[in-house]
């Protein structure tokens, strides 16, 4: 391999039926402990950064408004999700940014005054000290619902499905199990690891009440075995819990897709076009989890977020908590800046991010890292003529063929790739991960996906950024 690239030269052999095994990179950053980002000059606060409908302003321009403020309500329509203001400020007038995944939406700017915590204040505010040992049964269902939603709480393993509606499913569909994701299984990214290690407790706190809210009986925190800090500190923090275990499962991608980790935690398969709630499974990522223990028992809206900024091209790699609405210019700077070979900037990760030309753009609640390619990472990248070997077809966890439906998408043929099943995609990158002729068959499938919706007329969800949830 390439000392220097992230694309293997030799594609593994699997031998298993579906889903790779990537080359993790994760090194560079597990074992950093999380940092705190200086407090930036301004904050853009995009009002859709969730799946759902757009959130309402509720501040105008000269507001001041404090950390944790509310700047806009959720829509009253079901799913939606409020925003608050991560910083003490003084709000601009409103502004059309450019989101991670490419989109586009409306967003309030605030402008930092003296009066913000700094970062050490907010994470221990959030996560640090004491957590309660035992269940907070003087809690009600409705009063934690109620808080979550309030707290503008959404999946923060990057679909941004707003928490409160997952956790009600319909009435004839009782929920026996909550399932805690903490598999992250997308290579480069350790920001979950570390909330795992760093906040173990609060994870705890947080899963056990949405057990309360969603009916659940049984608690099961999955975390793959390529963790074992994490894995430690999570049996600890679940020490003595009743009804509740860790499942450690095999390091393979992608195991932390909900579709995915459901049938590899619990043999049981999530229904074609179904939700896992069908089966009575309700999934939440790690950082939901302590997001919602913020929001109930510390009365903490979601401000602020843990992410990984990683890659070859970043001088000083590492994991940190950030203010929501941080220009990714001020991540990179906060990390020393980017090296003299970075060619590429990508939101996310690298099977499932995007690539990002504009720095300008905001950290969003589904923003769960920023990998930075080298040119070295790009030239192993080039494409070459697809030599039909049918590894895509191997790999893809769905059984599509990837590089039919690319065809088709390449040649404007959208019936034909729905026939093939374009939108069951969930954009998990394997199929790509594996071309050895570095066809960008991820990309044409998402092209395809978004002209599908374009002909319908119905915009995707802002925040979704694909299919494949984590949250
Ligand atoms: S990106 Fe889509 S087609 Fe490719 S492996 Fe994943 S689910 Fe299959
Ligand atoms: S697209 Fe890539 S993986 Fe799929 S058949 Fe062609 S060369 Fe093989």
């Amino acid at each position: 391999m390439n000392a220097g690239s992230w694309w293997p030269w030799n594609w593994t052999s699997p031998n298993f039926a579906r889903g790779i095994h990537p080359v993790a990179h994760k090194e560079a950053t597990a074992d950093s402990p999380i940092r705190f980002l200086p407090t930036p000059v301004r904050v853009t606060l995009p009002l859709q950064q969730h799946a759902g409908a757009a959130a309402d302003l509720v501040v105008k321009p000269r507001d001041k408004v404090m950390w944790g403020d509310l700047v806009a309500k959720p829509r009253d329509e079901r799913i939606s999700a409020g925003v608050h203001s991560p910083v003490t400020g003084v709000v601009r007038p409103l502004t059309a940014v450019s989101l991670p995944n490419g989109k586009h939406a409306s967003a309030v700017v605030v402008e930092t005054e003296e009066g913000t915590p700094s970062g050490d204040v907010i994470w221990s505010a959030l996560f640090g000290g004491e957590w309660p040992d035992t269940r907070p049964n003087d809690l009600t269902k409705d009063d934690i619902l109620k808080s979550i939603s309030a707290a503008g709480i959404v999946g923060l393993g990057g679909a941004a499905f707003p928490t409160h509606v997952k956790l009600q499913p319909a009435a004839d569909r009782p929920v026996q199990t909550l399932l805690v994701n903490g598999c992250e299984c997308e290579p480069f990214l350790t920001a979950d690891d570390r909330l795992m290690r760093e906040a173990s407790r609060a994870i705890v706190a947080g899963a056990r009440l949405a057990m309360i809210a969603c009916g659940a009986r049984e608690l099961v925190i999955a975390i793959e075995d390529n963790k074992p800090e994490a894995i430690a500190a999570m049996r600890s923090a679940l020490d003595g819990v009743a009804a509740a275990r860790i499942v450690v499962c095999p390091t393979k991608y992608p195991m932390g897709g909900e579709r995915q980790l459901i049938p590899a935690v619990f043999g049981r398969s999530v229904p074609t076009g179904g939700y896992p709630h069908d089966i009575g499974i309700v999934v939440v990522n790690v950082g939901t989890a302590a997001a919602i223990a913020a929001a109930v028992l510390r009365n903490r809206p979601l401000t602020h977020r843990v992410i990984t900024v990683t890659g070859g091209g970043i001088r000083n790699p590492g994991n940190l908590l950030v203010p929501l609405g941080t220009s990714l210019q001020d991540l990179i700077d906060a990390c020393g800046g980017l090296n003299d070979d970075a060619r590429r900037v990508i939101a996310g990760g690298p099977m499932m991010g995007f690539t990002v030309t504009d720095l300008s753009v905001p950290v969003t609640k589904g923003t769960g890292g920023l990998t930075i390619f080298t040119q070295a990472d790009l030239d192993a990248e080039a494409e070459t003529a697809c030599i039909r070997c049918g590894r895509c077809l191997d790999v893809c966890p769905l059984g599509l063929m990837p590089t039919r439906i690319a065809q088709a998408v390449r040649h404007d043929q959208l019936d034909l790739a729905r026939r093939l099943d374009l939108e069951a995609c969930c954009e998990c990158g394997c199929c790509a991960y594996e071309c050895p002729a570095r066809v960008p068959l991820v990309q044409y499938l998402r092209t395809g996906k978004q002209a599908v919706n374009d002909r319908r007329h119905q915009p995707q969800s802002v925040a979704s950024g694909g299919g494949m949830h984590h949250d």
